[in-house]
């Protein structure tokens, strides 16, 4: 039994995402606030994805809705599950590894510090590389979750262990498949209730898992939107 409290709402930072392309620095400057590739993935939807062997089908459920938010946003099928995938954070050598090994995974990496290069605070961090003849749009990206320090799960329902703090995951997958599909930060001073602001609150009850108005702009100025739309329950 640990006599650790976590009666305090600890806010942190969300994650470290970037791009592994060199070309897009150039890029950068051209595009609209909150989006880092203009074009996305839209000429290879849906989005063939593998999750860790590592993720609990209960965790995997809470990447899904946090999908199906963004699939409502859009209204249209954006992404696949193709499997899971038997590599652990531990077994790449960097942050980059799975978009060299042309991987779009989902990883839980145990020794956070070591393997991806970022601060104990950062939650989780998405990676992506751009295609080097179009270079907005997006070729790879993976996820990558602190399970050093953090426990992911249902913050309304779980508990913080140990010393490790409990996130809740959909409002994490909901910020990070943003980076995924192309949108970067926007500052809480251009839209404070964004799903795309840099940090987050967690700690037992603290969630976060809705996008704002301008968070389904963004998006749908990327990749459209289908017949029929339910974006309403997705916009807190
Ligand atoms: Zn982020």
């Amino acid at each position: 039994m640990s006599s650790f409290k976590y009666s305090i709402f600890f806010i942190v930072l969300f994650c470290g995402s970037q791009t592994n392309n060199v070309n897009s620095s150039s890029q950068k400057s051209e595009n609209p606030l909150g989006i880092h590739s203009q074009d996305g993935w839209k000429n290879s939807l849906p989005i063939k994805y593998t999750i860790s062997i590592e993720m609990t089908d209960t965790q995997h459920q809470y990447l899904k809705n946090a999908m199906q938010s963004w699939e409502k946003a859009v209204a249209k099928k954006l992404f696949e599950f193709e499997g899971t995938d038997p590599h652990k954070g531990i077994d790449f050598s960097d942050l980059y590894e799975p978009l060299k090994m042309g991987l779009n995974g989902h990883f839980f990496d145990m020794t956070w510090a070591k393997s991806t290069g970022k601060p104990n605070s950062v939650l989780a961090t998405t990676v992506w590389e751009n295609d080097p003849n179009m270079t907005q749009a997006i070729l790879h990206s993976s996820i990558r979750y602190n399970q050093e320090y953090y426990i992911f799960g249902d913050a309304t329902k779980d508990q913080s262990q140990d010393k490790k703090t409990i996130v809740d995951m959909q409002s994490l997958c909901t910020h990070e498949l943003g980076h995924f599909l192309g949108l970067s930060h926007v500052p809480s001073t251009s839209d404070s209730s964004s799903i795309m602001n840099p940090t987050l609150k967690i700690g037992e009850g603290n969630t976060n898992r809705f996008m704002s108005s301008g968070d389904v702009d963004r998006v749908r100025s990327i990749y459209g939107v289908g017949d029929s739309t339910q974006s309403q329950e997705v916009i807190k």
